[in-house]
């Protein structure tokens, strides 16, 4: 094989972030990475193990606590100079016409103005917008806005691209078609770009895309294996080596040790730290009950999300929930219930409801939180927002809304406590 030509070295990268309470939180430990030209690359991670925080190092928009993110034999400032980020939600301006947000990515150099608008009026072409220009980006679909976001990151021409999770806010065929036309792009050398390095949580998507994969672990974020992928493009999701490769990749992110990491488990950050997916009490229920009644109770992770139709790399957080709920348990890419579980998946809406009520106080800390404190109140209620503000010294906003969510929903579906949004308020019954 040809010797590659290494683009960024990533070297003994250590972050913390601090903590509400003042002590620091350790978020990537030692990370060791080199991106070679000619590669796509993908990080696959769990939510909240750090994916995003290492991105924001390599692009420069953070400087991590130690190490450091260099291009070997190119100037200080080359990787600063040379990268550009797609990110997950858009993060379009919205008072600017598209071909304003492209040309928000070549401010920072200094080019004409004429030259600006031509560099645009390509990228935006590129990337199929064409004649979109002067739209507002509130008229556009999520798909075309997040086309939108690639044509501002590749108007810069960078050498390195990183994307972060972005097509996790789309619709499933929306994604598949962004995808492709991107890998299109990218295979025959239109994006004007070496590398492109991209986080995700979802391992389909990585398999489609990547030609090397890096496993990323939790608490704190580290990288805990690679795997090469030799397949040709366009690849075929139900090929048997496809499949097999898929296998072995949820194996290895399903391994005991890191499933049942120490503490709180499988999410991020420690207890109150935990950030929670907002999954609906319909999908969990319908999970529990497949599985139970259609597998009796075990079944191997990809097979599941196959057959659920489901392969947008959800699968593996619904069952990282239930984990968590010890409603079921996950080990070494499969999923078995427990006998709780199975108690749930059987038992009618009452039995349910009763079971979710004691593992959701149990299990969860924030829930504990909340009803201890609704507990020891005269009048049994609590602002909502109290909560959301507690949670906020742990994570960013957008993780602490998505956490709240969850919690309120599957506290509503436990009658644990009630909710009045309206009133910002939680309170027993
Ligand atoms: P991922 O992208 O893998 O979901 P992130 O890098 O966003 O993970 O976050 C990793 C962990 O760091 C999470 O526990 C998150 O709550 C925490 N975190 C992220 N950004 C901040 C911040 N600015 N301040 C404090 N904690 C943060
Ligand atoms: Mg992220």
């Amino acid at each position: 094989m040809q010797k590659k030509n290494p683009l960024v070295e990533v070297k003994n990268v250590r972050h913390f972030y601090n903590k509400g309470s003042g002590s620091d939180f350790l978020v990537l430990d030692h990370i060791n990475l080199t991106l070679y030209e000619d590669e796509i690359v993908c990080l696959l991670g769990r939510s909240g193990s750090g994916k995003s925080t290492l991105l924001r190092v390599i692009s420069g928009l953070i400087k991590p606590t130690e190490g450091t993110v260099t291009s070997p034999d190119k100037e200080v400032d080359w990787v600063k100079n040379n990268v550009a980020m797609v990110f997950q939600n858009f993060a379009l301006f919205p008072w600017l016409t598209v071909q304003e947000n492209v040309e928000v990515g070549l401010e920072s150099l200094s080019i004409k103005s004429n030259e600006m608008q031509s560099r645009a009026i390509k990228a935006i072409d590129l990337i199929g917008l064409d004649g979109y220009e002067n739209a507002n980006p509130r008229e556009l679909s999520g798909g075309m806005q997040q086309r939108v976001g690639l044509a501002r990151a590749l108007v810069v021409k960078p050498q390195l691209l990183l994307m972060d999770e972005p097509f996790s806010a789309l619709d499933v065929l929306t994604e598949e078609i962004l995808r492709a036309d991107l890998l299109d792009l990218w295979i025959e050398g239109q994006l004007n770009t070496k590398c492109i390095f991209m986080v995700t949580h979802n391992i389909e998507e990585a398999m489609l895309m990547a030609d090397r994969i890096i496993l990323f672990g939790s608490n704190p974020g580290k990288i805990t294996g690679e795997i090469t992928i030799n397949l040709a493009h366009p690849r075929n999701r139900l090929a048997p080596d496809f499949r097999a490769m898929l296998d072995n990749i949820y194996a290895k992110m399903t391994e005991k040790d890191e499933v049942s990491a120490k503490n709180s488990g499988l999410f991020s950050g420690m207890g109150m730290g935990m950030v929670l997916p907002y999954i609906s009490t319909n999908i969990l229920q319908g999970f529990m009950e497949t599985l139970e009644t259609n597998y009796q109770g075990k079944a191997d992770l990809p097979k599941l999300s196959e057959i659920l139709g489901n392969n947008n790399g959800e699968v593996l957080q619904i069952a990282e929930v239930l984990h968590l709920l010890r409603l079921c348990e996950i080990d070494d890419g499969d999923v078995s219930i427990t006998p709780k579980g199975k108690l749930f998946a059987l038992g009618a809406i009452d039995e349910r409801k009763k079971i979710f009520r004691d593992h959701l106080v149990t299990y969860l800390p924030i829930v504990t939180r909340i009803h201890a404190v609704l507990d020891e109140r005269k009048d049994h209620s609590a602002p909502i927002s109290r909560f959301l503000s507690e949670l906020g010294d742990y994570m960013p906003t957008l993780d602490a809304n998505e956490t709240m969510k969850a919690v309120i929903s599957w506290a509503r579906f436990a009658e644990l406590f009630a909710v009045d949004e309206s009133q910002d308020k939680f309170y027993l019954e």
